[in-house]
């Protein structure tokens, strides 16, 4: 048995998500005629209760669209300094936007209005000009870690005061939302963008939504397509997306409930030094300090488990729709009799 903890973007589709797939109605979606892709766009914008939407083949491609329609030459993005947008898109804030980025060390990934609002800049020509904050939902590098709306609120007031875009990387938003019982609209209400992945737990094989204002969103379609992502036939890969949004969103808690089993062993180990706190399907945690994060990962691998190193010291699991109660049965039994 293989039991892969890489991230949830290993998923595979289900028999029933293929079989959607194999059933779609398509036509040419770089002229607005795919009736599957403008099914999935029309019922992503109506969950979050914007006007439009704009499906990807990436979350990269999401979120670098935004920043690109949000901001011009010169100006900056503040964000937290573990955030996606920041580390792991290549530097394309600088490349397609011409923009400077700010990033703030938050507290699992996360940031405060306090902390936003340090980082505003004040304006001088010798600065770039405050812009655009980007949150991200759930953390990926703070460990799972999410916002409530509580949390979000006094932002978005900020960024009114002072003229600034808010998008959310909301990647993972969904594992959150399981958590909360938190309302998609009124997640809709404080974001000037959303960024969502299909292609996470959600379990579709390829595709992310950018959800929007319908101005935002017809400028954004401009830039889907000078980045060369616009696709023909792409209603098949939007039956798999229609086809998780209906039945993969609640058994997200399955993943959840799963990384928190995984969690509490590990911390019970005497050769793990910390666990961050598990929130929702991730799991980051810091060996002890005889231990290398490959040290272990050639352990795991050993034993059929696949994950990924997070640091010199520090390794991540992530759960999934295609990680089985048994697996993380078998995960416990393996995890607890390591001799490290
Ligand atoms: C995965 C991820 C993305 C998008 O990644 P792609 O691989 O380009 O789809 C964006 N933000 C976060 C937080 C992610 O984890």
């Amino acid at each position: 048995m293989q039991i892969n903890l890489i991230s949830d973007t290993v998923t595979r589709p289900t028999p029933a998500m293929l079989e959607a797939m194999m059933r779609a109605e398509v036509g040419d979606d770089v002229f607005g005629q795919d009736p599957t892709v403008n099914r999935l766009q029309a019922r992503a914008a109506a969950m979050f209760g914007k006007e439009a939407a704009l499906f990807c083949p990436s979350g990269t491609m999401t979120n670098q669209i935004a920043v690109k329609v949000h901001t011009r030459p010169l100006d900056e993005v503040v964000c937290e300094e573990g955030a996606h947008v920041y580390r792991y898109e290549t530097g394309g804030y600088a490349f397609h936007s011409g923009a400077a980025i700010q990033p703030v060390p938050g507290r699992w990934g996360k940031l405060t209005a306090e902390q936003v609002a340090a980082a505003i800049k004040p304006q001088h020509d010798w600065l770039p000009r405050t812009r655009l904050v980007v949150l991200e939902n759930t953390t990926n590098t703070g460990g799972g870690s999410y916002y409530t709306l509580d949390e979000v609120r006094p932002i978005r007031a900020l960024c009114r005061r002072h003229g600034l875009r808010l998008h959310l990387d909301g990647a993972r938003l969904f594992n959150a939302l399981v958590e909360t019982g938190e309302r998609t609209e009124d997640w809709g209400a404080c974001f000037d963008s959303i960024s969502i992945c299909l292609s996470k737990g959600l379990g579709a094989p390829v595709g992310s939504l950018l959800i929007g204002d319908a101005d935002f969103i017809a400028e954004a379609r401009r830039f889907r397509k000078v980045m060369g992502g616009g696709w023909r036939q792409a209603g098949y890969l939007a039956a798999a997306g229609l086809y998780a949004l209906e039945h993969h969103v609640d058994r997200l808690r399955e993943d959840n409930a799963r990384a928190r089993r995984i969690g509490k062993v590990l911390a019970g180990l005497p050769w793990v030094k910390e666990v961050r706190p598990v929130r929702t399907n991730i799991i980051v945690f810091d060996l002890a300090d005889h231990l290398t994060a490959d040290m272990l990962l050639a352990k795991l691998e050993a034993h059929g488990i696949l994950a990924a190193p997070f640091g010199p010291q520090t390794v991540r699991f992530v759960l999934h729709l295609d990680v089985t109660e048994e697996m993380v049965d078998r995960t416990i039994v393996v995890l607890q009799g390591l001799k490290m």
